[in-house]
């Protein structure tokens, strides 16, 4: 049944459309959050850098200007008050200068921005002092994040080498930059509550991160995908790795300064990223749950309704084929009734035109009935007449022949394209079948049940009116009862 596949089929259409469609949005709608971070680690990872870039020239311009002065004056220029002065305000008006240092070529402190110089202090230990001592270079030098000998905060050297006028070791000057500068300056972005920001050294030691994690200053995310594979290939960019430090997997901007050994990362959580795209998923499928369910009981429904239906046409059409074969047929022979009898017979002799081929009819009545219906009962009488309606049917092989039960024990047969003569060979071969059944008949002469036949034929464009042709059959018949029965009477005109 096609319709119901066809509604079981556009059910399931339905619920997988809408399933797939809701899906491919949320996909859709999820890779869209990861974009936006992706951009906004980006710009957040930029601005750092620049912030950074910013921060160190700044600090970085004094220290030029110191050197410059320290390589035609000499070292000795570093302990007068002058200098003293110069350093003192210029730490001062440079919010992110924590102090300014100059040191001799043996480490000693040779002028300082500090009120006094601690005696004894010698900071030929530093690495930045190693680092320049040993490296002949006009570069400025970022060390790692340490804690000031003098106040104890959190600082990062920024460092040039002193040479004298004969082009060897002198000294160093140093800045020393506050971290909390960086602290209060990350403090005004908004990274969510797992976003976190981080500036560490090129060679991948954290010199500052939020939100700070213990013992993070001085730790190496050298080992990080980030530093491993990302930033050995481009300088700038975004990532979406697993941190080393808290295992969180972020959504990474990152960049390399131009100018300085410093990287900046801005990391967004993707989880937290995705937390509002999350629920709205969860709603969205609730929905399409309730709709999916709701979609299935209505096609369950209508599955139902519909093959209610077609059964209710099937059943009505086999009602309405039963009361057709009812009203056509004889109930207790199975023959056609008179009734269809005379709508076939209607039909031959409709317009009053001539017929175009020959027409025969067979008029059969049972001898002696009345006798046989009182010697064995009723009930044996329609047992009678059901077995020569049998012999009958079994006669007749063409289509188009009908077997009739015209009336009590009175049957006929109607034989389109049948000439007289093939009419009489018939009715005689039904004669002796009825005769040769040997249903006994006390009544009857023979002691069997025995018929009577009577055949009027006409050929093609020949025949009589269909009352005349159906009276010419009734007087054979009525012919053959009066010759003694048992006998078939072709018709003949008197
Ligand atoms: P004939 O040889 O002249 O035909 O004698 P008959 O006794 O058969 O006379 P007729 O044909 O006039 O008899 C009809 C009888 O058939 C009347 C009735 O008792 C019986 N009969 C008619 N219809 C039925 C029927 O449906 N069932 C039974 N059992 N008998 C019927
Ligand atoms: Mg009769
Ligand atoms: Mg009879």
């Amino acid at each position: 049944m096609p319709v119901l596949w066809l509604t079981g089929f556009f059910t399931v259409l339905v619920c997988f459309s809408i399933t797939s469609i809701t899906l491919w949005q949320l996909r859709q709608s999820r890779a869209h959050e990861l974009d936006i971070a992706e951009i906004n680690a980006a710009n957040l990872s930029r601005s750092m850098a620049q912030q950074a870039d910013d921060t160190f020239d700044q600090a970085d311009i004094p220290v030029v200007g110191i050197v410059e002065r320290l390589s035609y004056d000499g070292l000795g220029a570093a302990s007068s008050s002058r200098m003293h002065d110069y350093l003192r305000a210029t730490a001062a008006s440079v919010e992110q200068i924590q102090g300014l240092f100059i040191y001799d070529k043996d480490g000693n402190w040779a002028g300082t921005s500090m009120n006094h110089i601690p005696s004894d202090a010698n900071n030929a230990d530093r690495e930045y002092f190693q680092f320049h001592k040993a490296i002949d270079s006009t570069l400025p030098h970022i060390g790692q994040a340490i804690r000031s000998r003098s106040t104890g905060d959190w600082i990062i050297p920024l460092s040039r080498r002193v040479n004298d006028s004969a082009g060897h070791f002198a000294g160093v000057v140093l800045a020393t930059i506050d971290l909390s500068y960086f602290d209060r300056f990350f403090d005004r972005f908004d990274i969510g509550h797992r976003g976190v920001i981080t500036l560490a050294l090129a060679d991948g030691t954290v010199l500052t991160r939020r939100p700070a994690l213990e013992n993070v200053r001085g730790a190496s995310i050298a080992d990080g995908e980030l530093f491993r594979t990302y930033l050995k290939e481009h300088y700038e960019g975004t990532a979406t790795v697993r941190s080393i430090l808290d295992h969180q997997l972020r959504i990474y901007g990152y960049k390399r300064l131009d100018r300085y050994p410093l990287v900046v990362m801005a990391g967004l959580s993707e989880e937290e990223v995705l937390d509002e795209w999350r629920q709205y998923a969860w709603r969205s499928l609730a929905i399409i749950v309730c709709v999916v369910v709701a979609n299935l009981l209505f096609g369950v429904l209508l599955f139902q309704q519909i093959r209610f239906g077609l059964n209710a046409e099937s059943q009505l059409r086999i009602a309405s084929h039963s009361l057709e074969k009812l009203a056509l047929q004889d109930g207790l022979t199975g023959l056609a009734n008179r009734r269809h009898f005379q709508e076939i017979l209607g039909l031959e002799f409709a317009n009053g035109g001539p017929n175009l081929h020959p027409l025969s009819l067979i008029m059969i009545d049972i001898d002696f009935f009345k006798s046989y219906n009182d010697n064995y009962g009723h009930v044996a009488g329609d047992k009678c007449i059901v077995a020569v309606a049998e012999c009958i049917r079994s006669n007749l092989n063409r289509t188009g022949d009908l077997a009739v039960r015209y009336g009590g024990e009175e049957m006929a047969v109607f034989l389109p394209y049948s000439e007289a003569q093939g009419a009489y060979a018939l009715a005689e071969k039904i004669r002796v079948a009825v005769l040769t059944r040997g249903l006994e008949h006390q009544g009857n002469p023979g002691g069997v049940v025995s018929i009577s036949l009577g055949v009027y034929g006409c050929a093609a464009q020949a025949c009589p009116t269909m009352e005349t042709f159906i009276e010419r059959a009734d007087a054979a018949l009525y012919r053959a009862k009066h010759e003694g029965r048992n006998r078939t009477v072709l018709w003949q005109e008197a």
